[in-house]
């Protein structure tokens, strides 16, 4: 569904991406694990256009990836950023249909809010609510919940447990795991290696701009050396 091949991403003199290559079939959820700088959001940014890459070609569905945001969005991919993004000053309710901005297919978008509340009952309780207010776990619902709302077959999910606590993260990952269910591809680019592992059908490590290791992602939980190294336990 996804394909990046030799990707390389420069900022300035810095080589942030080094000849990636990673695939991403279509009801699979992939994890792209790394400490912090290991280029993971640098990958998801040029993915979506928001970075240029100098080399390499993406391709979405056997065509190469457009290189406008909107234009991704289209296609049927979304972004959820790291740090949330949300809009502060409006509710909840018009964050959501924010993310359906470019749909006019009323009567579906309405059924994709309701999916959403059914995912996030958090959120319907508080449709009102100023997005700022909500706490840092909401604000992660908001977002993933925003993103759902393009309608998207491929999800890019930049680090849902960042900042959040321990029972909060289990809830985001069940729900990625109910959205896979939901007929959707997720790539998910985590620092929380065990959890990202956990619910991931492949996996790919990314260490300073180079993939590391990439494999099934249950094998790799299974790897001593990677959880002495990635998960600090052996
Ligand atoms: P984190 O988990 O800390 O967010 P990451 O794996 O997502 O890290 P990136 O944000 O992709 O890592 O950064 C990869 C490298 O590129 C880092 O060394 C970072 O300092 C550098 N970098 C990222 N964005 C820029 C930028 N706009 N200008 C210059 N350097 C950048």
């Amino acid at each position: 569904m996804l394909k990046v091949e030799n990707l390389n991403v420069y900022y300035g003199g810095i080589h942030a991406l080094r000849g990636i290559d990673i695939e991403v079939q279509e009801g699979q959820i992939v994890s792209i694990i790394g400490s912090n700088g290991a280029g993971k959001s640098t990958l998801l940014n040029a993915i979506t256009g928001i970075v240029k890459p100098k080399e390499g070609l993406i391709t979405y569905k056997g065509n190469e990836i457009p290189r406008t945001p909107h234009k991704i969005v289209k296609l049927g991919i979304c972004q959820v950023p790291e740090g949330r993004l949300i809009f502060a000053n409006l509710t909840v309710k018009d964050n959501l249909m924010m993310g359906a901005y470019l749909r006019n297919d009323k009567k579906k978008i309405e059924e994709d809010l309701e999916k959403v509340y059914q995912l996030f009952p958090r959120l319907l309780e508080r449709i009102n609510q100023m997005a700022g207010t909500l706490s840092g776990g909401e604000q992660q619902m908001l977002a993933m919940g925003r993103g759902l709302m393009s309608n998207p077959d491929l999800i890019l999910l930049d680090e849902p447990s960042l900042g959040l606590a321990p029972l909060l993260v289990r809830t985001i990952f069940e729900i990625i795991e109910d959205i896979k269910k939901m007929n959707k591809t997720i790539l998910l680019v985590e620092q929380n290696a065990y959890k990202a592992l956990s619910i991931a059908d492949k996996a790919y490590i990314l260490e300073q701009g180079v993939i590391k290791k990439e494999g099934i992602a249950e094998e790799i939980l299974q790897d001593k050396s990677i959880l002495e190294a990635y998960l600090g336990k052996a």
